[in-house]
């Protein structure tokens, strides 16, 4: 049987993150022995957070040098923690912290480490991951036999666990941290104003903007400004998360009129990203398979377009409105602004 060994980190106010939360759920469908690894400045709380989870025990690392997100001292905390649980597999989540460090204590380890995993099943003992490969068009299933074997998990792939907080019984490790291992330190973060973030992987909805909105509408105009104001009210009162076309970012670099707030980094599609929200709605769009393959792990998708026979009628999408958007996005702002008042 496999000893698992759950790791994760804590976020600034000494809570597990949602990312830690779903790894913590895939860590649990393994069976086996599970126990718990904590990385942070302190992570009691975290312990306490995940008492009621089924580990047998509850490990920590703590500390002001394992406060910031550092690779020598995160590595060294998981290579510490992973020792002492003996552990045959580690399985953590694919957190920017986590992914930095984790390979590189796979290789101290003697062990190998696979990343982008979205699922983990156990079937008659052997352990199995889900990866996908080529713009996510293919999905392997892997098995290895060299232990430790260090799985990180995509966020956003896994439900979050939930369960009673308690009071557990916490062992801190001692871990001797060098003065060379003290050499990076975080003086701070920077972070987009929060109406200028457009990409919010936890949103209920991806909503896309195709080059329609920037196109001549029935009245032979462009309607750029409009557009931007329709966009940025309905981002605003949905909270939802901005996707793009292909062509619609690349206007930009055409010269273009475009719409200011939309960069590369909103693209969706086979030379884009593949977000993960639970619904959809795409807008001016014409749904072309290279876009909506971008689309493969959304469940619930709507899109509007003028065009009855664009992509989205041909299987693309579960409902398609024949409508201008500028039309229907004016309309859904006003009810949910109503809504809001
Ligand atoms: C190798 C390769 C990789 C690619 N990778 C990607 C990718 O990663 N992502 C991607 O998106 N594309 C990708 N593309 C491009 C893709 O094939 C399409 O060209 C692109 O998605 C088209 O964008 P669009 O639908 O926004 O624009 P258009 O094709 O111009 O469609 C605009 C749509 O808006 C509609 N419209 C106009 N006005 C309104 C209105 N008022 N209301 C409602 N609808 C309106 C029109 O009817 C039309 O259907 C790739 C292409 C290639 C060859």
């Amino acid at each position: 049987m496999e000893t698992i060994l759950y790791l994760a980190h804590t976020e600034a106010d000494g809570s597990l993150g949602k990312p830690a939360l779903e790894a913590l759920s895939a860590a649990k469908s393994l069976g086996g022995t599970l126990v718990a690894g904590l990385i942070g400045e302190n992570v009691s709380a975290a312990a306490n957070q995940i008492a009621s989870c089924g580990a047998t025990k509850f490990l920590g690392v703590a500390g002001a040098d394992f406060g910031p997100s550092r690779y020598a001292t995160d590595a060294a905390a998981a290579e510490a923690l992973a020792k002492t649980a003996g552990t045959t597999i580690i399985i953590a989540a694919g957190t920017m912290r986590f992914s930095r460090c984790l390979a590189g204590v796979a290789q101290r380890l003697g062990g190998r480490a696979d990343t982008h995993v979205t699922n983990v099943s156990a079937d008659g003992g052997k352990v199995t991951i889900s990866r996908w490969y080529y713009r996510q068009r293919m999905e392997a299933a892997i098995q290895r036999t060299t232990r430790p074997w260090v799985i990180l998990i995509d966020p956003g792939s896994q439900p979050a666990w939930t369960g009673a907080a308690g009071s557990a019984t916490l062992e801190t490790l001692a871990v001797t941290v060098p003065e060379t291992a003290r050499r990076t330190t975080v003086t701070g973060f920077r972070a987009p104003a929060a109406d200028a973030q457009t990409i919010r992987p936890d949103a209920e909805l991806l909503f896309v903007t195709g080059a329609g909105w920037t196109k001549k509408q029935a009245d032979g105009q462009t309607h750029v400004p409009e557009a931007e104001k329709l966009i940025r009210d309905f981002l605003g009162l949905a909270r939802a998360s901005l996707g793009s076309s292909k062509s619609l970012v690349d206007l930009g670099g055409e010269g273009q009129a475009v719409l200011g707030f939309l960069s590369h980094l909103n693209q969706v599609g086979q030379t884009g990203s593949t977000p993960r929200h639970p619904k959809g709605l795409s807008t001016c769009c014409h749904g072309e398979e290279p876009h909506t393959v971008g689309w493969r792990f959304i469940n619930e998708r709507r899109a509007i377009s003028l065009d009855p026979n664009c992509g989205w009628a041909r299987g693309k999408a579960d409902v398609l409105y024949v409508a201008d958007a500028f039309v229907v996005i004016r309309k859904v702002n006003e009810t949910l602004a109503v809504g809001k008042a």
